[in-house]
Formats: C-alpha cells, sequence, structure tokens
C-alpha cells in the first residue's frame, strides 16, 4: 500500500501542521506495525515553496538537528508562502544511525523518483517526489560527510544545461552563506534527489557540512543561519539588514582533485581541511596494517587547491575517497 498523505495534513490551507507519514512496516516483533515518520508543513497565504530535507543518508546529522529546530521554531504567521520540512528523510537509517537503510539496504540518494510498489526507502522516495518535490519551487537538501568523510562546510550545486536555472541555483547559493560553494558535474547521477529536482526545472541546492558522524557548533550554526538565509531570499521570510557571508565558488578537478586510497590501512591526515595545497604537496600518509616494516606511503596533491574533504576515519580500505582537492570557479557568467 502506498505513503498517503496524513489526514492532518492540508497542503491548501493556511496553518502548521506537525504529522508523521504512517509507513507499513512488518517486522518479526511487530507484525501489523508501521514508522511513523515525522513530517512538518506551514503555510500562510501566496508565495513560494521550500522543501528541506534532512537525514537523506541516516549518518549525517546537521540537517535533521536543524530541521527539528526549524520545525519547532517556525511559526505560520512568520512566513509568506509554504515551507515543507522532512527532517529524517531516509528514517530507518536516521533511527539506526546508519547512512544506507538497515530495512532493505538501499541508499536513498539513488532511490529517486521511486517506487510506490518499492521496498521501504522507493516508497519514501516516491512519496517525497511526486507529493512534496511536485508542490515545491526550491528543495534544499542537507547532507553531511558522514560516519566516513568530513568536508569543509559546504554548499553544493551542479552544472545545469538551462541558464536561466543555473542563474537562479548560483543566487540561492550565494544567499545561503556557507563558506564554499562547490560547482559539480557528477560522476553518475543516477536515482540521486539532486537530478529529479534539477530535472523539474527547480532550484536544487545541497550541502555537505561537516561528517564524521558527528556535529559541531560551527557547522550547526552554517545549516540554520543558511536555512534562514533561503527563506529570506525567496521571501518568505522577510529580509533583515544583515550582509550574508561570502561563499567562494569551487569545482572539483575531474582529473586528479579526487583522491583514493591506494590500498588498505589507517589513513594519517598532515593538513586541515581548508588549507591549499599546490601539485605534490603532502596531504597524508598511509600506514599498512600488515606490513610492520615497510615505510608509510606518502599520498600527495595531484593538483593545485584547496584541501575541501578528506576521510572522516584512520581506517580506510583500497580505494575509499581520501582526500578531495577543489580550485577556484568563475561564476561571473552566470550571473
Ligand atoms: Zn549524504
Amino acid at each position: 500500500m502506498p505513503i498517503k498523505i496524513p489526514e492532518d495534513i492540508n497542503f491548501d490551507s493556511d496553518g502548521k501542521y506537525i504529522s508523521c507519514l504512517k509507513i507499513p512496516h512488518s517486522t518479526n516483533t511487530s507484525g501489523w506495525g508501521s514508522l511513523m515518520m515525522p513530517l512538518i508543513v506551514i503555510r500562510n497565504g501566496q508565495g513560494k515553496t521550500v522543501l528541506f530535507t534532512g537525514g537523506n543518508h541516516g549518518d549525517e546529522y546537521e540537517g535533521p538537528i536543524a530541521l527539528r529546530k526549524l520545525a519547532n521554531e517556525l511559526k505560520r504567521e512568520d512566513i509568506q508562502g509554504q515551507v515543507i520540512i522532512v527532517p529524517y528523510l531516509n528514517f530507518p537509517a536516521v533511527l539506526a544511525g546508519s547512512r544506507l537503510s538497515p530495512v532493505d539496504g538501499l541508499n536513498m540518494n539513488r532511490s529517486f523518483p521511486g517506487d510506490p510498489q518499492g521496498s521501504i526507502t522507493l516508497m519514501i522516495a516516491d512519496f517525497v517526489f511526486q507529493q512534496l518535490v511536485q508542490r515545491s519551487d526550491v528543495v534544499v537538501d542537507l547532507h553531511s560527510g558522514g560516519s566516513s568523510m568530513i568536508f569543509e562546510p559546504c554548499t553544493v550545486i551542479h552544472h545545469l544545461d538551462d541558464l536561466k536555472q543555473m542563474k537562479e541555483t548560483v543566487s540561492a547559493t550565494r544567499s545561503f552563506g556557507a563558506p564554499i560553494s562547490l560547482v559539480l558535474r557528477e560522476l553518475d547521477s543516477r536515482g540521486m534527489l539532486d537530478t529529479v529536482v534539477e530535472k523539474s526545472g527547480k532550484i536544487f541546492i545541497s550541502t555537505e557540512l561537516g561528517g564524521g558522524g558527528f556535529v559541531s557548533p560551527r557547522t550547526l550554526s552554517i545549516a540554520e543561519n543558511g536555512i534562514q538565509n533561503i527563506l529570506r531570499h525567496f521571501a518568505i521570510l522577510p529580509e533583515i539588514d544583515e550582509t550574508v557571508p561570502e561563499t567562494r565558488f569551487m569545482e572539483t578537478p575531474e582529473n586528479g582533485g579526487y583522491i583514493m586510497s591506494p590500498n588498505a590501512g589507517l589513513y594519517e591526515p598532515l593538513i586541515e581541511l581548508g588549507e591549499q595545497v599546490n601539485k605534490g604537496h603532502p596531504l597524508g600518509r598511509l600506514h599498512s596494517l600488515t606490513e610492520i616494516d615497510s615505510p608509510a606511503l606518502e599520498i600527495t596533491s595531484q593538483v593545485e587547491g584547496m584541501l575541501v574533504t578528506r576521510a572522516g576515519r584512520a581506517p580506510v580500505k583500497h580505494w575509499d575517497t581520501i582526500a578531495v582537492i577543489a580550485s577556484d570557479f568563475d561564476v561571473s557568467v552566470y550571473e
């Protein structure tokens, strides 16, 4: 049975609705059980609709915490338009603190546009795409690095063929106010929430706000300020007389920007996130767990730029991403 819109939510009528999606979930200990996945809708008059999602991956926490606080604090009379909040998008994964769903093993961000008859992740993806994305003008999907990676806090957008859509996306990204904005071309964009929203012609912004399975005061405040800034940018909240922090637009060179671990071992980072490097600059050392008398393998940067991502855990496997270097990207053609 597909997921239905809860009876206590009315998308077309002003109000603040705090409800749950009822997702059928039969287990050994709860034969006719359901998961009750939070969904918050706040509407006041005419205006833009923004959908905020957190917990697309269940081990990324800035989104869930910031959106939970937003859902508690935002009042109907504060806004003009509609705000839809899904704090825990892959709800079973968030409950388990894992990247992927423990129920069907699926990655939510490879499951769009979903399937109403499919397994639990596909059912949620279908509901979110059909019922929430379609109602929205803007989608902000708050990610962090998860347990296995740590990011210098950034917003993430993609190269879009539609110039008007690209310009609006760049402008909204600037308004978020993260220290860095990455402009990416995904290697494989199939099944991503990003892709289905962008293909629908809507504005889509993602983030990578930290990671390692924890939150920091800095990354959480970037998330919370970014949410408020987006609401002001789209005139859902009134403007205030305050300048948004400058963001630095960057891209990751496809050749040499991504550094994978050449072997399994323990990764020792040698520089901090946000540091600038030249080609050949040492980034870290890989220590073999088996060949105890062999020297550590030095990992060096293949390009000039800034370290924006590194492995979030010391133990790494062969071909894990251990470092990502970004270089400046000129967005002036989109402004
Ligand atoms: Zn993620």
